[in-house]
């Protein structure tokens, strides 16, 4: 398939199956290198973030812990307006080492949150697995350590990432076309 249409939008093929893959499993090689003799507690952010985590992990030979979460933003009641949490976080992350899979990440807010949110509990050390990087769009504190592919500031889907819930199923890696 090298188009697709979701909703009102075309889609065009970016990244193949295959090289998705083939990075994937080295991105793995890394961090099994790196973290050798440690124990890694993976926190994978939903929804995006399900396939690539699962890929990822199925490449890693060693003992580990996973866990779901996802982020949440609502307005409170307080002046400061509003208030983020994480959901789902059943485990204590106290002295472990953590490691943040995100699908993508952008203009990095969302991953500052998150960082800012877990180091209130002490962990080890935190570091950040993204599938995707935006660097021209990148406002955050720190680049994610484990990038799977540095992309230009254009919509995507496919490989976890939806457009308006439909699209997370496709293997591959699909960029909006110029022309809708
Ligand atoms: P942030 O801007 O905080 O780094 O990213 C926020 C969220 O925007 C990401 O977790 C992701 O859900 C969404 N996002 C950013 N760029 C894209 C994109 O190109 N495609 C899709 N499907 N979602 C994106
Ligand atoms: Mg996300």
């Amino acid at each position: 398939m090298n188009e697709i249409q979701l909703h009102d939008k075309h889609f065009e093929l970016f990244i193949s199956s295959e090289e998705i893959l083939t990075k994937v499993a080295a991105l793995a090689k890394k961090i099994e290198a790196d973290y050798e003799g440690k124990e890694i507690l993976f926190l994978s952010i939903l929804n995006g973030s399900f396939m690539f985590t699962s890929d990822l992990l199925k490449n890693i030979q060693k003992q580990l812990e996973v866990s779901f979460i996802k982020v949440s933003s609502y307005s409170g009641t307080s002046t400061t307006g509003r208030v983020d949490e994480l959901i789902g976080l059943a485990t204590s992350i106290k002295d472990k080492h953590i490691i943040v899979v995100e699908d993508i990440v952008d203009t990095g807010i969302t991953i500052d949150k998150v960082i800012t949110l877990l180091n209130a509990s002490n962990p080890a050390s935190i570091s950040v697995c993204t599938f995707l990087y935006k660097p021209s769009a990148f406002k955050g504190n720190s680049v994610p350590q484990y990038i799977g592919f540095e992309i230009p500031n254009k919509f995507v889907v496919g490989y976890g990432l939806d457009y308006n819930q439909l699209g997370r199923n496709l293997a591959a890696l699909y960029q909006l076309k110029e022309t809708n």
